[in-house]
């Protein structure tokens, strides 16, 4: 008896076995992919830092009219 089930990541049908170390996924890279949208997902994208404005801007402009 075998069962059957849909890839999550890419549809295809896939036989659910014991033996098959990517279920429910169909292969390796579909696991990975999934596994990566959800670790993406929950600590979003490294490297890039939120800009945010606010901090020190240059308050140099008002200093040079005390000549
Ligand atoms: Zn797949």
């Amino acid at each position: 008896m075998t069962k059957e089930v849909k890839c999550p990541q890419c549809g295809k049908p896939v036989i659910w076995n014991k033996d098959n170390p990517f279920r429910p996924f169909c292969s390796e890279r579909c696991k990975m992919l999934d596994l990566g949208a959800w670790a993406m997902e929950k600590h979003y994208i490294p490297g890039e830092p939120a800009p945010e404005e606010g901090g020190e801007s240059s308050s140099n402009d008002t200093d040079s009219s005390n000549m």
